[in-house]
């Protein structure tokens, strides 16, 4: 089967391999690239659905560097598909860059619908899920605690990305900053084996973490004022 020339961008497993959808498995045995943010990882996946295509490195230390060399040979007629170490590309990961660039160049962009952390955690939360923002990564320093006070405002329900490293502090700090008795939620591992989701109060999130795991990677959900 002949894919038209584009971009694909093609959402990948968060954790259970059999999360990939068949038209996925397709774009990927077709497409005359695959443009990867880790090739180690992504050829793992290709290998278990023994797809044997060419991987291409594209991650956000490269990205702004092979625009233009990517941009030619899309117009050329190569067709391409962007996958990331997880999830669906260009969500906490890179691919807006790219997408923009198509776009300014006229070459059709396609993103499959597939596997993603956010939405998942958001259903398992038990908040509201009919409004939502999505605010990806707290600043790590310079302009947290502005980001803190936006969502101090926010009345729709609040998914933030987090490392479960600073998970604590980031809770601890929510806490301080929306009050210990706001409704939220932590959903660690998703599809993997060990999964858990805790939903409680901000002051129960941050009992319960201090006593167990602080290991795997996760969202936190927070109920809107
Ligand atoms: N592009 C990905 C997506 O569509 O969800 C997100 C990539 S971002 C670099 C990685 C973050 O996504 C992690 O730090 C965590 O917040 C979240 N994440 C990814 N996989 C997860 C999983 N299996 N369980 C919980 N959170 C996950």
């Amino acid at each position: 089967m002949q894919f038209p020339t584009r971009l694909y961008l093609v959402p990948t497993p968060i954790g259970n391999l059999q999360d990939i959808t068949l038209r996925a498995l397709s774009v990927l045995k077709e497409v005359d690239t695959i443009l990867a943010e880790d090739t180690r990882t992504s050829s793992k996946l290709l290998k278990h659905y023994q797809i044997n295509n060419t991987l291409e490195s594209f991650h956000s230390f490269n990205e702004h560097k092979k625009l233009i060399g990517l941009m030619e040979r899309l117009k050329n007629g190569e067709t391409m598909a962007l996958i990331s170490d997880a999830g669906t590309p260009s969500i906490s990961d890179p691919g807006f860059l790219l997408v923009r660039s198509c776009h300014e160049n006229q070459i059709p962009v396609e993103c499959l619908p597939g596997p993603t952390a956010l939405i998942p955690a958001l259903v398992n939360s038990a908040l509201p899920s009919d409004r939502f923002v999505f605010e990806g990564f707290l600043p790590p320093k310079k302009g947290r605690k502005t980001r803190l006070e936006e969502i101090k405002q926010e009345s729709k329900t609040i998914i933030l990305y987090e490392s479960p490293h600073r998970l604590l502090k980031t809770l601890e700090q929510l806490s301080e900053v929306l009050g210990g008795e706001r409704k939220a939620s932590v959903s660690r591992e998703l599809t993997k084996l060990h999964q858990e989701t805790i939903n409680g109060t901000l002051s129960e999130l941050i009992d319960y973490y201090k006593k167990n795991t602080l290991k795997g990677e996760l969202v936190i959900v927070i109920a809107g004022k």
